[in-house]
């Protein structure tokens, strides 16, 4: 059973341990080492793994991944053998392990808000590489928050923040254990351990926290999304809120600076744009439809069809509505049959009362299909031709 110093002193980035247990990792080219004690914590409770080094006289090898098996020892993952029994100094990534435990510290101080302020119950933690998550079981199975929630729990969780109260892990006796007043009840029933962050946060975690919650920075809410039944709220702390803060500000500063508008009118400006550029298209768009429907009148031959007006058009590639919106209007008309050619997408239509089947004509000249009245596909331009040709032969 490795001793694991981390549970003392959650700061400790380096120590001095014995190889006690050796065998060969998972990836091929890896090994894994069990120590007599460290520093490391391995994955559990939704926080990640550390990583770091472990030196010795021989050299020094990579921790690449941390584990506890169900006997509580502790394998580190290396990139080489270590002979059993050698002395080693590991160090620690501090830097990753101080951004673990601002968003597990935070998580803990959001939970509890959560379960103060909304009387939701927290069900699990994902400490993800962007931001982390957690679900929440809210009264009537809500799975939503309101704007006005979202601040409630961000407020609340800073001003305890700035209050730096001092967060304390112990493991308690049975006796005193019973009376904790804990947020929820232990899942292990032996060597709980007990974390208290001030007077507003208390229950079993073996992860590791920092010392005061002043240590956590800030918090900050990035969405709340429905999952599973239960709200999924996704948030980010400490040096994390930092860096998205000021990722957030430069794109609405660019933004605002292509808009030219305040950061605080962006929104306004947008859906502006937004529905100027949507009239603007319609514009575009029904002059389109009148230039294609200008071209068909005058592609018209009656010669040789029975009293059927054939327009054959080839045009470059045009706005697939405006296309629609012609053709429909088109079409309309009695006594019409058109073949168009807009870029390499074929439309063949005619009116109700002429009897061709333009599905299967789009077929005999390219690739396509559709209704009798109208057929889409596409083809070369020339389809146009040849499609003009086989109607005027077959309606003689
Ligand atoms: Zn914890």
């Amino acid at each position: 059973m490795t001793e694991r110093l981390y549970y003392d002193d959650a700061y400790l980035w380096e120590f001095d341990g014995k190889v006690t247990r050796m065998r060969p990792g998972k990836k091929q080219g890896t090994w894994e080492a069990a120590l007599d004690r460290s520093a490391f914590y391995p994955t559990s409770g939704g926080q990640p793994y550390d990583t770091g080094k472990l030196f010795f006289s021989g050299g020094e090898a990579c921790v690449t991944d941390v584990e506890a098996d169900r006997d509580c020892e502790v394998w580190h993952t290396l990139d080489r053998m270590i002979p059993e029994g050698t002395e080693v100094h590991g160090v620690i990534d501090g830097k990753r392990r101080t951004d673990h435990m601002e968003q597990h510290g935070g998580e803990h101080m959001l939970a509890g808000a959560v379960w103060e302020k909304l009387q939701g119950t927290t069900i699990g933690l994902h400490l993800g590489q962007e931001d982390s998550t957690i679900d929440v079981a809210l009264p009537e199975e809500r799975t939503h928050l309101t704007e006005e929630e979202i601040s409630l729990l961000e407020d609340t969780v800073n001003e305890r923040i700035r209050l730096d109260a001092p967060i304390r892990c112990w493991f308690p006796e049975k006796e005193e254990l019973k009376n904790l007043p804990l947020r929820k009840a232990p899942t292990v029933q032996e060597h709980v351990r007990i974390v208290a962050m001030g007077d507003f946060e208390m229950v079993a975690c073996g992860g590791t926290h920092p010392s005061s919650t002043g240590r956590i920075g800030m918090l900050k809410i990035l969405s709340v999304i429905p999952a599973r039944g239960k709200a999924r709220i996704s948030f980010v702390c400490g040096g994390r809120a930092a860096a998205v803060f000021r990722k957030y500000m430069r794109c609405a500063d660019k933004a605002g600076a292509a808009l030219s508008c305040p950061v605080e009118k962006l929104s306004r400006t947008a859906s502006e744009l937004k529905s100027r550029l949507a009239e603007a298209e319609r514009k575009a768009n029904r002059f389109e439809t009148r230039e294609l429907l200008e071209k068909f009148r005058q592609a018209e031959r009656t010669d040789d069809l029975k009293g059927i007006t054939l327009s054959a058009v080839v045009t470059e590639e045009t706005d697939a509505r405006a296309v629609a919106a012609a053709v429909s209007e088109y079409i309309s008309e009695k006594g019409k049959l058109l073949l168009l050619a807009a870029g390499e997408r074929l439309t063949f239509a005619r009116s109700e009362d002429v009897p061709v089947d333009m599905a299967v004509l789009i077929r005999r000249v390219g690739r396509g299909g559709g209704r009798p009245e109208l057929a889409g596909g596409a083809g070369i331009p020339e389809c146009v031709n040849v499609a003009r040709k086989i109607l005027i032969t077959e309606m003689k």
